[in-house]
């Protein structure tokens, strides 16, 4: 062990201090000293410069630096730490410790700090806010299990609110928090438990550890301590120390450091990251001008584009203190959690008022100068504050008021400050301000609203001449002020986020003085960013419109909240509404130049000139929409009717309320009719905005109802005129110029045309949108459940989508959960797809085609929905309005709208240009609407005389006034005779169903009023009399009797359609059919089963002289390219079929075995695990070998071109040979040609016994290995073996192939060859055909067990493809010998046959347990063909060496698997008499027990010996038959065509073997016993049997995915405490688990990248290399995504197996609903892989979204 001496480090100078300290006398000596706090700094100043100052340590990690911190954190526990805690508890610290806790009476809360990525569970149901949070601990505790949860993960920080009160209005306590008689009661005092003097000392030693640690972090001289902190000696040693910021990236950083201070790249990484961590670093030690230099070159190099590093040069001894500030803050943080008491004390030190008066207690101190200190520092004092402050709700609360009255101070230095929010002390405001009872107690007593409503808007100075904010100014550092100074609104929206169930004059006052300052802000917002309508010229720049619509979204909730808080208290809403309407009426006025006075209909307004399309216009009047809100309010909580004196409504001018809301409507009606092309995307996407659900519930809805407002204080005609005359319609409709205007302009027509559609759309808006509580009597529960119906009327949905169409509130809810059940079904998801909700066939009757959230897309979606449902249904087709709920008596003059002369004038002249559609000045659209409208005019007046008792109240009376002949312009007729003469027009047959409709409500309406006519007389009062009923009894027998009449003529309708339909999908079907007959006839030869499938006689024999099959005379084949037939023949034109070769670990039983060294692996044995083998799939497509030839240039060439114009990667890579298919796209890497069948055996030839043959094929082998030795050179003194007669080792075979079949033999050979090993192509490496050989095998194997777990019979079940590649892949593989030299064959049978046969001159041969036996069967049995060519006699064929060999190697496994086959379990074995199967094994066990005697175990069962054998031995019977069968194009029998009984007497005849295994030992006795000594005798197989590595055993169990947890927050939690094993103990960022091996990894970090083949790699890449070879499926835990990589530049994302109660996956963990294991998603996912058919997934994601090519899938 010199080596390791060496490299020890010299012993420390602190051993000796150690020895000789003790902390308990240097405790006793502190509590006698007269000066406390001079002793304490005495020690510190001389031990921390020693202990914490020893110079640099290095960068890089690795075993030196951690020994260097452990024997650090040793000392300063020793040193420093003792001490202090000696002199605090006055014992043994760790006794003394253990008593405080064991008496402390905790709190009940649980204040678990989250880590990053940690899961925290919030309850949808019961938590008072989303913040809200507990731990996994406590939420698997708790109530909220059972109830609708959310989870998420954590970004650190934070704590578990177990226990908090406020924080749950349920279930508050988890089962471990649940307070008992041992909790102590919250009032009362903690440190009324503790002895008195330990308080004391307490307090005294507190007061100067925190005062020293505050000192040192706010220090800020980099060359001197505190006083009393001086070092005994100061020596000239510094620390070059580097802070981060967030301005130079990673790759700036690391690039300097190595100039600056010139060290290794991965030196510079690290240095970098502990510099992103914790906030700054030291990266160079030595004597100041060595450290100034550094200093000098790292600022010099960094203060090009922006404002430099910062670097510091700083003594070594004020590095020592800070860092042991730190570690004492830490200390802090541990020994208070032993006791409330010990908190409360250090609580009260905190806090405690300095001598400089306010502001000056020491964490006061700590907060307004939490800009100035470096991360590391920020985090850990922070963390200190959680654990006492925050957890002592005394100080909890004058904490709060600290932190509140510095606010304004602390939020000026956070925004001047460049770090992230979480490392900054205002991000402590989530936990202040989300408790109920502080933020209203700050509110009251600080004036918090207020507070941060001014400190936010002080900070957005930029105005303009009106003081409006004006964004488009901004340069980059106040646009990253905007953007830090949004976190404001976050601290207002926790204090406004629960209303207050009682108010009180303070709370009021306060309130309403906050509601000042943020009327003030909305001033500042209204009419921001205002437009003018580009005529001529396109816009040159995009005016900047984000930050307007950002702060517009981020106050949106606020605004609902502040109405929900007037909501509550009806002196705060009279007040609100009064402070609303003022602050409205000072600003600005809409500017009307011009006034005008208009006429339409008879009736005249006064107004002024405005044309949104030529004045200015603004979206943003965040105050009118306010005051909207506000008016609903005032109806809804019926204010407006008690107290009308206290209200200023007569104040309002109703048309100057409607005046800008109708500019902002029209102006997107505008938009809509194109006339506003010119002004760019920038406005489109603020309409966007403007509609879309983040934004429109106080934007486009409060408009709305603004015009509702305005509508129902108007008369009616006035507010239709004024909205003609802001659409600039007045003229179409007020005078004759209709005519004049149809000649105009095309462009003009169709502009107005829309604009008349978007007007009569926003009249039906008006006044038919009443689901606002308020507006129309309505519950808020109607409101979400009419949107969820709307929704779901253009098609069914899934949760997920749902949820993003309706707007949350301020909780994230959307109370969509407590309607949808009632108004949907749930359809589950299959194995893809997503669960869906469809409607109830019942709600569809609520269905509004005007419903005003549609946008023109979805209007038209859902009509198209709504019209095929009612015609499957067998019904009309009409979509007639929907009954309204009432409205609400301040609204309720709203409805005169609908029968106002203005309006009726509208509709007639809309119908009279219908009857005559000559011009263009007139579409369908329009007519729809105006039925539409008259349908709700209709529907109120039948809904009027339903309620009401008499004709007298019913003042709505529509239907007479559409019976009156209509005024100017249609002196034509009535609106009704308009109406009647349509219905049979032939052009408007899509509207004939709702003309109808109208007329017939008409006709109703009027019989209604006859008779209420003759009832008002006669029962008055009575309501329904006996003769009504009878009456309606009467209607309502004719009414069924007209449906059924209707039903049936409809059925039969719908019958006749059906079967049209029939016709043609029955056709369609046909066509498609013989689409994929086309299809298939080119992708298989077109006689389907040439090997014949169909079952011949039972005693079918795949191998030896008696096999069939061969026969097929020809085989012919198309090629997908060029569409030519052509035979398979050996000298004809090759044929190939696409194919693709893939190194895989699927079968792997080894998964710790690394990778073979390419260079020097010898793949002549396959060793049992399987640890990797080369798998070959063709996707089965068959070309002409030159047509894919050209076809191959053709992508190469077209990649080289795609490569000039852009970089980056394809799908597929050129480079390596991958193409695909051209046919059906498939990822492919080779091809394989076509070889013609092996001809049947020739019965002439005799067949030698086991015995003759032996003995011919030892000769043959030993003259072979003499040639081959005496080639090279070596055989000087052995004697030439005899050489059999016949046996010519010169012989030189012929060629049995053309050129272009031996050149494509080559090419697959070159290309298994290249990616089975991974080395460049070589055609004369010997190792090429042993390649080919073991993808053959792999394949077969790896199918077979594909079969086996599927449980599908052997034979018969394959898809064509891959019965194609194994019939090609084998019969390629028995030819591949030709195109390599002969000897290497030769060499290799030589090898292989020694294995089998061993001999002495064979040493080097594997053991027995160190073959693959089917691997080995394939290798001799392909191998053997060379040999028997030199064979000249003739007199034996190959097909009873292939018999001979399969007997050998089935007898070697069956010894493989007797001597693995330990039977440990106890024998409870029946009677000693078994059957002959069980003697033999018996017999045979025992044969090798003597040969290696006490190695096995003895055994008595033959019975379950003979089990083990049958069962071991199967999947080797089964793989040879599927290589037979492939090999000699042999027809199955029968019994495997099925799965079931009777499969192993089917596959041993088959086989050509007895069913009883044992008697091929039995039989041959003589001839195998001598084989078997040898095989046992073995050393290898002694050594693996006593231990020496894993055996495997047989039959291998498949590989599996690894399990995973049923609950997804599970494996959030597991990866959560997984740390990164590289960097010490951080928290990995994206940590992955592999699903192969289960190993968690530290993913796309540069902590964790690893050299693989010269580059550096993620760690997921680098996994995969050593557990898929190159081929790897993970779970990203955080983003809940599965991963898909091969090799380094291909991977995609798959669907992860885990889903939501809805059915749907959650990829990215954004939605946080519960996620469960969905089994059969995962088999999916399973299925995929053993079917190696991952890497193909890849490409068919990639080709589908060329994003993905673009990732850097190697730094995953
Ligand atoms: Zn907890
Ligand atoms: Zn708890
Ligand atoms: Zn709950
Ligand atoms: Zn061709
Ligand atoms: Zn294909
Ligand atoms: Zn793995
Ligand atoms: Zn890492």
């Amino acid at each position: 062990m010199a080596a390791a001496e060496s490299d020890r480090d010299p012993p420390s100078a602190l051993c000796s201090e150690f020895l000789n300290f003790s902390a308990r006398d240097t405790a006793t000596r502190w509590l006698e000293a007269a000066d406390l706090k001079h002793e304490v700094y005495r020690h510190l100043a001389v031990y921390v410069p020693r202990i914490l100052c020893l110079g640099p340590t290095p960068g890089g990690g690795g075993a030196g630096s951690s020994r260097e911190e452990q024997r650090e954190e040793l000392a300063c526990q020793l040193l420093l730490l003792a001490p202090l805690e000696w002199f605090l508890l006055g014992e043994e610290p760790s006794t003394g410790l253990a008593l405080l806790q064991e008496k402390n009476q905790p709190s009940p809360l649980c204040g678990h700090v989250f880590k990053v990525g940690e899961p925290t569970y919030s309850c949808r149901e019961c938590a008072a806010d989303p913040t809200c949070v507990l731990c996994m601990q406590c939420f698997l505790g708790s109530v909220h299990r059972e109830h609708r949860y959310r989870m998420t993960t954590s970004g650190g920080g934070g704590f578990c609110d177990c226990g908090d009160a406020e924080a749950w209005n349920k279930g508050p306590y988890c089962h471990n928090h649940t307070p008992t008689a041992n909790t102590r009661d919250s009032e009362a005092d903690p440190t009324a438990l503790l002895p008195a003097d330990m308080v004391a000392r307490g307090y005294s030693i507190f007061s100067i550890i925190l005062k020293y640690a505050v000192d040192l972090l706010t220090w800020d001289q980099e060359d001197q301590v505190p006083a009393g902190l001086e070092p005994p000696e100061r020596g000239d040693t510094y620390y070059c120390m580097l802070f981060n910021d967030e301005v130079h990236t990673y790759e700036q950083v690391i690039y300097t450091l190595q100039k600056a201070v010139s060290c290794s790249q991965k030196e510079a990484v690290s240095f970098a990251t502990t510099v992103d961590r914790d906030g700054r670093k030291s990266v160079r030690f030595g004597d100041f001008q060595f450290c100034e230099q550094a200093k000098s070159v790292i600022v010099r190099n960094t203060s090009r584009q922006s404002k430099p590093l910062r670097v510091e040069v700083m003594h070594s001894s004020v590095v020592a203190h800070q860092c042991f500030a730190l570690k004492a803050l830490s200390w802090l943080g541990q020994v208070i959690q032993y006791s409330d008491g010990l908190r409360r004390t250090l609580c009260q030190v905190g806090l405690q008022t300095g001598p400089e008066g306010e502001n000056s207690s020491l964490v006061d101190q700590l907060m307004l100068n939490d800009s100035k200190m470096w991360k590391g520092a920020r985090n850990i004092y922070h963390q200190l504050l959680m654990n006492s402050l925050l957890m002592d709700l005394k100080y909890k609360k004058i904490f709060a008021i600290q932190f509140a009255k510095n606010y304004r101070r602390l939020q000026t230095d956070f925004l001047e400050d460049d770090h992230e929010r979480v490392v900054s002390v205002t991000s402590l405001s989530v936990q202040l301000f989300t408790v109920p009872t502080m933020a209203r107690m700050l509110m009251v007593e600080e004036n918090l609203m207020k507070t941060i409503i001014r400190t936010f808007v002080d900070h957005l100075r930029h105005r303009d001449l009106h003081g409006r904010f004006q964004f488009d100014r901004y340069t980059a550092q106040q646009a990253f002020k905007f953007g830090r100074v949004q976190s404001l609104i976050g601290d207002l929206k926790y204090v406004l986020i629960s209303r207050p169930s009682q108010w009180n004059d303070q709370l009021r006052v306060k309130f309403l003085e906050g509601l000042d300052a943020f009327l003030e802000l909305l001033k500042c917002m209204q009419g921001m960013d205002p437009v003018v309508r580009q005529v001529g010229q396109h816009i040159e720049m995009e005016p900047e419109w984000e930050a307007a619509f950002t702060l517009q979204m981020k106050l949106t909730h606020i605004i609902t909240m502040i109405q929900d808080w007037c909501c509550t208290d009806e002196r705060v809403l009279i007040e609100a509404y009064r402070k609303c309407l003022s602050v409205l009426s000072s600003c600005h006025l809409p500017e009307g130049e011009q006034p005008i006075s208009l006429s339409v209909a008879g009736h005249t307004v006064e107004t002024f000139r405005y044309q949104v399309s030529q004045d200015k216009v603004s979206i943003h009047l965040p105050l009118y929409r306010l005051l909207a809100g506000l008016h609903v309010l005032l109806s809804r909580t019926e204010v407006a009717s008690r107290f009308p004196e206290q209200l200023p409504l007569g104040e309002l001018s109703p048309p100057l309320l409607i005046e800008l809301p109708l500019r902002c409507l029209v102006l997107c009606a505008q938009v809509h009719a194109g006339m506003w092309r010119r002004n760019g995307f920038s406005l489109i996407n603020q309409i966007y905005y403007y509609h879309n659900v983040k934004c429109r519930v106080e934007m486009f809805d409060k408009d709305i109802i603004m015009l509702q407002v305005g509508a129902s204080m108007m008369d009616p005609n006035h507010f239709l005129m004024i909205v003609l005359s802001r659409f600039e319609l007045v003229h179409i409709f007020s005078s004759d110029c209709r005519k004049r205007y149809r000649e105009a302009n095309k462009d003009v027509v169709q502009q107005n045309n829309t604009l008349i559609e978007e007007m009569l759309h926003l009249i039906i808006m008006v006044v038919g949108e009443r689901y606002v509580s308020g507006v129309g009597q309505v519950e808020p529960l109607e409101e979400v459940r009419r949107e969820i119906i709307h929704q779901l009327s253009i098609r069914a949905m899934a949760h997920s989508e749902l949820v993003k169409a309706l707007p949350e509130n301020g909780n994230k809810e959307t109370g969509l959960e407590r309607v949808i059940d009632s108004v949907a079904s749930f359809k589950k998801p299959g194995v893809t797809g997503r669960g869906l909700y469809e409607l109830r066939p019942e709600w569809t009757k609520h269905f509004n085609l005007y419903f005003h959230h549609y946008s023109r897309a979805d209007q038209s979606k859902a009509e198209e929905a709504q019209r095929k449902t009612r015609r499957q249904n067998g019904e009309d087709t009409a979509l007639p309005p929907p009954r309204p709920p009432p409205l609400c008596p301040l609204f309720a003059s709203l409805v005169n709208l609908l029968q106002c002369d203005v309006l009726l004038a509208v509709e007639g002249a809309v119908l009279h240009w219908a009857v005559e559609p000559s011009g263009g000045g007139w579409t369908e659209s329009m007519l729809q609407r105006v039925l539409h409208l008259v349908g709700v005019a209709l529907l109120e007046e039948q809904q009027q005389l339903e309620n009401s008792s008499g004709d007298d109240d019913v003042t709505f009376n529509y239907t007479s006034k559409i019976t009156r002949p209509g005024e100017a312009p249609s002196t034509s007729g009535s609106v009704l005779a308009l109406l009647e003469s349509l219905q049979n027009a032939p052009h408007l047959e899509v509207h004939k169903d709702m003309i109808s409709w109208i007329l017939k409500m008409v006709s109703n309406i009027k019989t209604m009023r006859e008779r209420s006519c003759s009832t008002s007389t006669v029962a008055v009062s009575q309501g329904q009399g006996p003769e009504e009923m009878v009456r309606d009894k009467d209607k309502a027998e004719r009414k069924r009797k007209a449906d059924m009449a209707r039903l049936r003529r409809e059925k039969i309708m719908a019958q006749m359609s059906e079967m049209q339909k029939h016709f043609i999908n029955e056709n369609k079907e046909l066509f498609q059919q013989s689409l994929e007959e086309l299809e298939a006839s080119t992708s298989a030869p077109p006689e389907r089963s040439p090997p014949g499938l169909e079952p011949m006689c039972v005693s079918q024999v795949c191998v030896g002289p008696r096999r069939v099959g061969g026969a097929e005379p020809r085989q012919l084949v198309t090629c997908i390219l060029c569409q030519e037939e052509q035979e398979v023949r050996g000298h004809g034109r090759a044929m190939v079929l696409a194919a693709f070769v893939q190194r895989s670990t699927v079968l792997s039983k080894n998964r710790r075995r690394s990778l073979p060294d390419p260079e020097r692996h010898d793949p002549v044995f396959m060793h049992p695990d399987l640890s990797m083998g080369v798998h070959t799939a063709s996707c089965g497509h068959i070309m002409h070998a030159t047509c894919w030839q050209r076809y191959f240039e053709a992508v190469q060439l077209k990649e080289q071109r795609r490569q000039q114009r852009l970089r980056g990667h394809t799908s597929y890579d050129v480079e390596n040979g991958e193409f695909l298919c051209p046919l059906c796209e498939c990822l492919s890497n080779t091809v394989i040609p076509l070889l013609p069948q092996t001809r049947p055996p020739d019965p002439s030839v005799s067949h030698p016994s086991l015995e003759a043959w032996l003995k011919l094929t030892n000769q043959q082998t030993a003259v072979l290995r003499y040639t081959h030795r005496s080639q090279s050179g070596g055989v000087a003194e052995e004697a030439e073996p005899v050489v059999p007669e016949g046996f010519r080792v010169d012989f030189a075979p012929q060629n049995p192939f053309s050129s272009s079949v031996s050149e494509m033999v080559t090419a697959f050979s070159v290309s298994a060859y290249k990616v089975g090993l991974k080395v460049n192509p070589n055609e004369q490496d010997p190792r090429v055909p042993v390649v080919v050989w073991s993808t053959c095998a792999y394949t077969i194997q790896s199918i077979e067990r594909l079969l086996m777990d599927e449980q599908k019979p052997l034979f018969g079940s394959l898809p064509c493809r891959q019965d194609d590649c194994l019939s090609s892949l084998t019969r390629f593989s028995s030819a591949c010998w030709t195109s390599a030299p002969v000897t290497t064959t030769h060499t290799h049978f030589v090898r292989l046959f020694t294995a089998l046969h061993p001999d002495a001159s064979a040493a080097d041969a594997p053991c027995v347990l160190d073959m693959d036996m089917f691997h080995l069967l394939v290798y001799t049995v392909l191998s053997y063909s060379s040999v028997h060519t030199l064979d000249q006699s003739r007199w034996s064929s190959v097909d009873s060496a292939h018999l001979h060999l399969l007997h050998l190697v089935t007898v070697a496994h069956l010894v493989q698997i007797l001597l693995t086959s330990t039977t440990e379990e106890v024998c409870m074995d029946q009677d000693g008499a078994g059957s002959q199967e069980e003697e033999l094994t018996c017999q045979l066990y025992d044969r090798l027990r003597k040969h290696l005697s006490s190695v096995l175990p003895e055994v008595t069962s033959g019975w379950q010996l003979y089990r083990r054998v049958k069962v071991g031995i199967l999947p080797f019977l089964r793989s040879a038959a599927l290589f037979f069968h492939y090999l000699n194009s042999t027809a199955p029998p029968a019994d495997l065509l099925v799965a079931g009984p009777g499969q192993w007497e089917a596959l041993c005849s088959y086989l050509s073997l007895p069913s009883n295994l044992l008697q091929l030992h039995q039989s041959q006795h003589t001839q195998l016993e001598p084989l078997i000594q040898r095989w046992c005798c073995h050393p290898g197989v002694r050594r693996s049997l006593q231990g020496g590595g894993a055996v495997v055993q047989f039959p291998r169990e498949s590989n599996r995915l690894i399990d995973l947890p049923e609950d997804y927050s599970v494996l959030i939690n597991q990866a959560s405490s997984f740390t990164c094993p590289r960097s010490g103990g951080d928290k990995a960022r994206a940590p992955t688990l592999c699903l192969v091996c289960g190993s968690l990894l530290c993913s796309q970090s540069y902590c964790c990248q690893t050299e693989v083949e010269g580059e550096d790699v993620g760690a997921c890449t680098a996994h995969t290399f050593t557990c898929g070879a190159g081929l790897g499926l993970f779970l990203r835990v955080r983003e809940s995504q599965v991963l898909f990589v091969a090799g380094k530049t291909k991977g995609c994302f798959y669907p992860p197996p885990y889903l939501d109660d809805y059915g749907e996956t959650d990829q990215g963990l954004k939605r946080g609903n519960p996620l469960h294991l969905c089994a059969e998603r995962y088999r999916k996912i399973e299925r995929l892989w053993h079917q190696h058919g991952i890497a193909e997934v890849i490409g068919h994601a990639q080709e589908a979204n060329q994003t993905l090519v673009a990732i850097d899938w190697q730094h995953l």
